[in-house]
């Protein structure tokens, strides 16, 4: 373009060269460039109009402008398209820029909790110290010749059953109370067998059946619906990636293969952003928090619209109330045998978990339960058969499912069911009561659990 223009400057030039001329342009940079030309006093060197100079030039000029159409983005349309695909470009980096600024935010913030959290804990190893131990029959005795002060906090296998620190063949001699310990762990009654609504009793190795191929999937939801409705089968797999500010965007795959294929078959566009990886699916809609308040939408997946719409009342958005890991997860709605439930919290009951049972029609709220486990000292939660279970930690690769509320009771119970977070990141943790399985978004990967479930007492 830059070498059209001074050929056309050339040739005006070469016509108005027996007067004074004014001749403008853009330069190299852009820049507009004025030319003043007059006629000279040495006639011989001033080429005349139509001589084989300014011929010459012409000829020159449309072999350019052949030889410049042919270049790749050579025409004003190759340009404009190739503009374009740079604009696109830069604006998914800029995006990818922002998630990762918000990422970095995000884990930071995590960091200062970790910090303070591990300040707390050197505290109490402090007053632990400090504290004398009770003289009556130690729970451990002492190391031959050793004198760790926190010996006696080591004596317990963890949660998870490890016991490969106790390696000591003092500890395994048969000591009274450490033996004492040991029977409790282990005399956990076998499960039988039992297919009906009942208790969790374990949580099986996961199962990857995808993961996701960008920084958006880092976190997401993933779905099939307990109780589909045309045109969506229960075969059908919804996949939501929830980085960004702008969740939108919704894949369907046509059956488990597929999601593990990559090859979605229907993507639908939610009409409002979404926040939380709290979604869930059910009876042909999608349920979830729209971002940046407590509001809950029903969207229709077959009229592809919204059907209902509510506030639910109280609850804490936007990084009150979150599990432990944020992510802005404040309001959890999950599925079970018995309907929709919300699982969040309220200043009233100062971040400990409340639960609520949905209309699924109507999004309204059918009744309420106040649990006094606080929210943000768990990493997920889900219901199974009217009960809220929730799991200790996201990174842990080997952590619990520690506490259970039963709503037909309203009581809570400590648990210390083993579950296991394969790639250490865990942001989404769902039941599925069609499969009889949790579904759960670890650090890029959509997995799946296999589940026991054993008979409730006194069913
Ligand atoms: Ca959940």
């Amino acid at each position: 373009m830059f070498l059209l223009l001074c050929l056309v400057g050339l040739l005006a030039r070469g016509d108005a060269q027996d007067r004074a001329a004014l001749w403008r342009g853009n330069d190299r940079s852009g820049r507009c460039q004025y030319t003043f030309t007059v006629a000279s006093p040495t006639e011989a060197s001033c080429p005349q109009t139509g001589s084989p100079e300014v011929e010459g030039l012409k000829a020159r000029l449309s072999l350019l402008e052949t030889l410049v159409s042919r270049l790749p983005g050579g025409t004003p349309q190759d340009g404009g398209r190739s503009q374009s695909r740079l604009q696109e470009e830069l604006t998914r980096a800029m995006g990818e820029r922002n998630l990762l600024q918000g990422e970095k935010e995000r884990l930071e913030r995590e960091l200062g909790g970790l910090q303070r959290r591990l300040e707390e804990t050197q505290r109490e190893m402090e007053r632990l110290r400090n504290k004398p131990c009770p003289p009556q029959t130690p729970m451990v005795p002492p190391r031959p010749g050793g004198s760790n002060p926190m010996s006696h906090l080591l004596a317990h296998p963890n949660r998870q059953g490890d016991s490969s620190g106790l390696r000591d063949s003092t500890w395994q001699s048969g000591h009274a109370g450490f033996q004492e310990v040991k029977a409790e762990v282990t005399e956990v009654p076998a499960p039988e067998a039992y297919t009906g609504c009942g208790v969790l009793v374990s949580v099986a190795e996961p199962v990857t059946h995808r993961k996701a191929e960008s920084i958006a999937g880092k976190y997401g939801v993933w779905m099939q619906d307990p109780e589909a409705v045309a045109p969506y089968g229960q075969e059908m797999v919804w996949r939501i990636d929830t980085i960004g500010s702008d969740v939108k965007q919704m894949f369907g795959y046509e059956d488990m293969d597929q999601l593990s294929r990559g090859f979605p078959s229907k993507v639908l566009l939610l009409p409002e952003p979404m926040e939380s990886t709290g979604a869930a699916l059910y009876r042909g809609s999608l349920y979830y928090q729209r971002r940046r308040s407590r509001t809950l939408i029903r969207f229709d997946l077959a009229s592809e619209s919204v059907a209902a719409r509510r506030d639910l009342p109280h609850a804490g958005f936007h990084g009150q109330f979150p599990y432990s890991w944020g992510g802005y997860t404040d309001i959890d709605l999950s599925v079970d045998e018995q309907g929709l439930w919300a699982i969040y919290s309220t200043s009233k009951a100062k971040g400990a978990i409340v639960l609520s049972q949905l209309d699924p029609h109507s999004l309204e709220v059918k009744k309420s339960w106040e649990t006094n486990f606080r929210k943000n000292s768990v990493a997920n939660a889900f219901m199974i058969c009217g009960r809220l279970y929730t799991v200790a930690s996201y990174t842990a690769p080997n952590t619990t499912v520690n506490y259970m509320y039963d709503t037909e009771t309203s009581q809570g119970t400590a648990l210390a069911i083993p579950f296991r977070n394969k790639y250490r990141y865990n942001s989404m943790i769902d039941y599925n009561p069609a499969q009889k399985k949790l579904y759960a978004w670890d650090n890029f990967h959509m997995i799946s659990y296999g589940l026991r479930l054993g008979r409730p007492v006194g069913a």
